[in-house]
């Protein structure tokens, strides 16, 4: 269905579908209004045989098997459908069936029109915030917990639940309680925590953007902002972790002064105005803070497991379910399968699959044996 985006005022926009105007849609809205989901559906206290949380690449692979198998099936996205590599700048270029690689949203489209011809309900927008087994002797049931904006917080009723939340971005400054640094207030306002390739328009020319981190995403980042004419400063805390193809240009571009490093130095606060992020203090261990302007900063600095929210199931399970980490782990013996079944949890009925796993592969497409993961992966996948 064709759609119109008006941005009023870089914050708000408005979205036409069809004849009818929205302001500022919630995901949810938009998915209704985009037909993903009958407008007057009502998921709340549904039963499902099969609940996926994460419209991630592995949550929306599952849902594709689960509903091919007949199940009723539903997918919980807190966010947009795709997870990062919806949001991810390159070509996923190890995928089947895809010799010369494929776009990331490429993909993403692909596999959402696969779950809607499967019947697969996919829902943007809710988040799943507690997952509870209802153990009686003759049945095991999950009730999950989903909260939407906008909406009541709600349930759903499942036989299997697949957790493939996958990881969100790691934070700059850790939440350790040690004074104020505003990373919160900026999110979105000028600090992003992925780079798609749509930043880079006409209007990045000229802008001073600092890229924070040392890996695959931080370099390809700061090599495509600055091919656009944007100012890239990149502010490195220890060593650079990318491949050695990519670390070569990015030498280059600093030769030719489209690049500025600052290594070693870590990002202690973020400052602007009420709506907008106009400076951060970087320092270098030796020395004061210094301030450096910015349009914009991306904090391309890896990830941590979405799993917060099975903190109650994990200590009902006495601590088996997530490992230090906090990743899932699977091929766990649990009540009822002694020997484990692939991608199985501690809790019986509960799988988990995708990078939230423990050990996982950290990779979009099955990893070839005695092949490395990629390096964007490396450091938070053990
Ligand atoms: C820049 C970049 C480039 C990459 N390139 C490649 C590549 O070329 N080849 C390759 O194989 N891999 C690549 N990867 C890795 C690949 O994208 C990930 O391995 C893959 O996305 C993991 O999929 P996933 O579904 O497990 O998790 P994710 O993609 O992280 O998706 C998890 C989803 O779960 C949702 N979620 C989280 N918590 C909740 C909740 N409580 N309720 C509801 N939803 C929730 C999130 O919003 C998210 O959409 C790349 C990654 C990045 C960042």
């Amino acid at each position: 269905m064709p759609f119109t985006l008006r941005e009023n005022n870089g914050q708000n926009v408005t979205v036409r579908v069809g004849p009818t105007w929205k302001a500022d849609p919630s995901p949810l809205e938009l998915a209704k209004l985009l037909n993903f989901v009958s407008p007057d559906e009502n998921i709340a206290n549904k039963d499902y045989d099969l609940v996926i949380v994460g419209g991630g690449p592995a949550g929306m692979s599952t849902a594709i098997s689960g509903a091919g198998l007949g199940l009723t099936t539903l997918v919980l996205e807190d966010d947009a459908v795709g997870g990062q590599a919806g949001t991810s700048i390159n070509r996923i270029d190890n995928h089947y069936g895809f010799p010369g690689g494929v776009a990331a949203s490429d993909l993403v489209q692909r596999g959402l029109n696969q779950t809607f011809n499967l019947d697969a309900h996919v829902l943007p927008g809710l988040r799943a915030t507690k997952i509870e087994q209802l153990a009686t002797p003759a049945s095991r049931r999950f009730r999950v917990h989903w909260h939407a904006e906008g909406e009541q917080p709600a349930v759903v009723t499942a036989g299997i639940v697949v957790v493939a939340s996958g990881r969100v971005p790691r934070r700059v400054i850790p939440k350790d309680g040690s004074g104020a640094n505003n990373e919160d207030k900026y999110a979105d306002r000028g600090l992003y925590y992925d780079a798609v390739l749509a930043d880079a328009d006409a209007t990045v020319r000229g802008k001073r953007i600092a890229i924070v981190g040392a890996g695959d995403t931080a370099g390809r980042a700061a090599v495509m902002f600055a091919q656009h004419g944007a100012g890239v400063t990149m502010v490195v805390r220890g060593e650079f972790s990318m491949g050695t193809a990519l670390k070569k240009q990015i030498d280059e571009l600093m030769q030719r002064k489209l690049i500025v490093l600052k290594q070693p130095y870590d990002v202690v606060d973020f400052a602007g105005d009420d709506t907008h992020l106009t400076q951060i203090k970087i320092k270098h261990k030796d020395a004061r803070p210094e301030s450096l302007d910015v349009d914009r900063v991306y904090a391309l600095i890896g990830g941590v497991p979405s799993t917060t929210w099975l903190n109650d199931l994990d200590v009902r399970f006495g601590n088996k379910l997530l490992d230090k980490k906090r990743f899932i782990r699977t091929e766990q013996p649990n009540e009822v399968f002694a020997t484990p079944l692939p991608m199985q949890t501690v809790v019986p009925g509960l799988f988990a699959i995708g990078d939230v796993r423990s050990l996982a592969s950290c990779s979009a497409s099955p990893k070839p044996p005695g092949k490395e993961p990629p390096s964007q992966c490396r450091s938070t996948c053990t």
